[in-house]
């Protein structure tokens, strides 16, 4: 993701981004920025995740002894990942 004020990289999993709170600040420029997940792209990738969870991770997930269920979770949890994007703190 890149940082609304100066457009570097942040990482999701930064410690910037993991701090508590609701407005973070970007570790390069100190700006505010809040992380949000952006609904447009969630709802395209959506579909082809979940076609890939059900007939690929699902079939693996059974095949390692492990309940089908997961592979949705895990599919959704991507999905949401893949769709968080920043902007501006207010
Ligand atoms: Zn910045």
């Amino acid at each position: 993701m890149e940082c609304p004020h100066c457009n570097k990289k942040v990482g999701l999993f930064s410690k910037a981004l993991n701090k508590m709170g609701k407005v973070k600040l970007c570790p390069h420029c100190s700006g505010e920025i809040k992380l949000f997940v952006d609904f447009k792209v969630a709802a395209i990738l959506l579909v082809p995740f979940v076609v890939l969870s059900l007939f690929v991770l699902k079939p693996l997930m059974i095949q390692l002894g492990l309940s089908g269920s997961i592979a949705t979770g895990l599919a959704t949890g991507i999905v949401i990942a893949l769709s968080m994007r920043l902007k501006k703190g207010s």
